[in-house]
This record gives structure tokens, C-alpha cells and sequence, in this order.
């Protein structure tokens, strides 16, 4: 399983429109409230390297108290019966050391957190986090400018003034590993430690089919020519929003240029040297990402022969 996949929640979105339901679960003995400070989620357990570490949920009323009255709260579904909500406690100064969390956790970034929590813990951290973001950044109205509120248990934003609704959004990213031959193609992005080559990939354009979009972000970033772009799978990815879409594709040939701007260096690699640094070793000073990341799984299952 990819990390950010494999949601365990029932999302029950005919509740969402309940606010009589909603109302009566939020406050719930039995609910749970993941709370999120600043966008970062609250993990129970020690920040030593070897400690176990789930996701922190909490009764509604201790996370009330920690919350401003006027906090985003947004119902993420049902794990058996409990609702579970996501809190927004970002007003809280601190919280992490005062009562009543002070001893049982940490705050840290859904990132970091997704790399430590189990798999079904992640996919919950995704939604509450790209959902609280988005709630955060919309706050008016991108037609008209005037205040928006939150409606549908955290589905929808209204604007007061000219009734526009507006609903979260999810940017599809093209993530792709061109290969040819016994070669998979990677590159460096500008902004990447000068050691770590990954799957190259870019925001999916209005008007644009995926297949398109991978041979325009491959033409753009590395002047390589393809065809038969084939699908391997999505994941979530949280920062702050996108839908990452794993392709694979096939090269015409091995003439290969960075476009210097987005990519300042692509490198064919083969299959043995893919199957090294997909076990964590470097090769030839590079490494690539960790199991987080859609490209690890790419190209492993690359170089393990699956595709
Ligand atoms: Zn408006």
C-alpha cells in the first residue's frame, strides 16, 4: 500500500448535509476528534527514533478544550459506528506541553508523521490535513471577495454575498517513470538534495488528458519523446492537495536533456542499480525517495520486473 492511501473511514457523505446528526456526533462521548495544530497532526507515543507511534484521537470534549469556538471541524466518516472528525486547534498556544495533552505526544508535520504512523493512520492524516488546509486559504470568496463559511460538514464554503458555492479542490499531478530498454529514467529536481533523482512529474493542465500531460512534462523536462503512457496507480498527497497519478511510459530513445529550470540533471539508470537504491544503498552518489513517495514505488516495481 501506498502511504496517504487505503482511507479505512466510511465517508458517509449523506450525513454531511444532517447538520442535526453531525451536531449530535460531534459532541458524542463515543466520537473521536483528531486534532491538528497548525496542520500538523498530534502523535501519541515518544519522539525517540524506535517508539511505537499511532495517530492521537481524542474525546470530543478534550479536544474542545483545546479549540477556539469558532474552529473548522470536518466530519471524516465512520470507523464501525464512531464519527470521526478532524478539529482545527490551531489558535492553541503550545499544546503539546500543557494539560491535558502535555506528556502523551507531539505535534509534527503530516510528513514526517505518515513515515511512523501505521498505513491506515496516513490515509486519515491526508484527508484532515488537505482539508483543513484548504478550509484555511479559502476563507473569501474568489468571485466576489466577501467571507465564506463552511457548510456540509466541511464539503462545501458558501460566500455570504453572492451564494457561489465553492468545494475542496484536488490538483492531479502527473508523476512518471519513462523507461527503455533495461533503463528507467530519472532526474533531479532543482530544488532536491544534490544526491536524490526521482520520477520526474507535473501538475496535469486544463484541457489535458493524463497521457498528454506525461508526454508534454517529459518533452518539457527532459526533450524525451514517448508513447504507450500506461497507468499504475493515484495516492493522496497532502502538501497541500494533489493527486498524485503514477504513470509509466516508454522512451523512443535515450537522447536526453534537462531543461535546466525545473530539472538540472537526468540520468538513465538500470535495472540492477534501481533494485540497489530502491533497498536504501546509493549508487554512483544517488539515492532515491523513500517508500512515501509514489516514485519508490514506480521504480521498484520498475526493476523488480512487475511491469
Ligand atoms: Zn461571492
Amino acid at each position: 500500500m501506498i502511504p496517504f492511501a487505503g482511507n479505512p473511514l466510511n465517508r458517509a457523505s449523506e450525513k454531511r448535509t444532517d447538520s442535526e446528526w453531525i451536531e449530535a456526533r460531534r459532541h458524542d462521548p463515543s466520537s473521536l476528534i483528531i486534532p491538528l495544530w497548525r496542520l500538523k497532526p498530534f502523535l501519541l507515543g515518544s519522539e525517540r527514533p524506535d517508539a511505537t507511534t499511532v495517530l492521537g484521537r481524542l474525546r470530543p470534549e478534550i479536544a474542545d478544550s483545546l479549540a477556539g469556538s469558532d474552529a473548522a471541524c470536518i466530519f471524516l466518516g465512520l470507523d464501525g459506528d464512531r464519527a470521526v472528525f478532524a478539529l482545527d486547534i490551531s489558535a492553541a498556544e503550545d499544546p503539546q506541553n500543557r494539560e491535558p495533552l502535555a506528556g502523551l505526544g507531539y505535534f509534527t508535520d503530516a510528513r514526517t508523521a505518515a513515515q511512523i504512523v501505521p498505513i491506515n493512520d496516513a490515509a486519515m492524516i491526508a484527508q484532515a490535513k488537505a482539508l483543513i488546509d484548504w478550509h484555511q486559504r479559502h476563507g473569501f470568496c474568489p468571485r466576489c471577495g466577501a467571507p465564506t463559511r463552511m457548510v456540509d460538514a466541511g464539503y462545501r464554503r458558501l460566500c455570504g454575498q453572492c451564494n457561489a458555492e465553492h468545494f475542496p479542490r484536488v490538483d492531479p499531478v502527473v508523476i512518471m517513470l519513462a523507461t527503455h530498454g533495461d533503463a528507467c529514467l530519472v532526474g533531479r529536481g532543482a530544488q532536491f538534495p544534490p544526491e536524490m533523482f526521482s520520477a520526474l512529474a507535473g501538475f496535469i493542465e486544463p484541457g489535458e488528458t493524463i497521457e498528454e500531460a506525461v508526454q508534454r512534462e517529459l518533452m518539457e523536462e527532459a526533450s524525451v519523446r514517448v508513447s504507450d503512457v500506461t497507468y499504475y496507480a493515484t495516492q493522496p498527497w497532502p502538501f497541500p492537495s494533489s493527486l498524485m497519478i503514477g504513470c509509466f511510459a516508454r522512451a523512443e530513445s535515450r537522447d536526453v536533456k534537462a531543461d535546466a529550470k525545473e530539472v538540472v540533471e537526468v540520468r538513465w539508470l538500470e535495472r540492477g542499480a534501481a533494485r540497489e537504491l530502491i533497498a536504501g544503498k546509493q549508487v554512483n552518489g544517488m539515492r532515491v525517495p523513500p517508500p512515501i513517495a509514489i516514485a519508490h514505488h514506480l521504480i521498484r516495481t520498475w526493476a523488480c520486473g512487475e511491469k
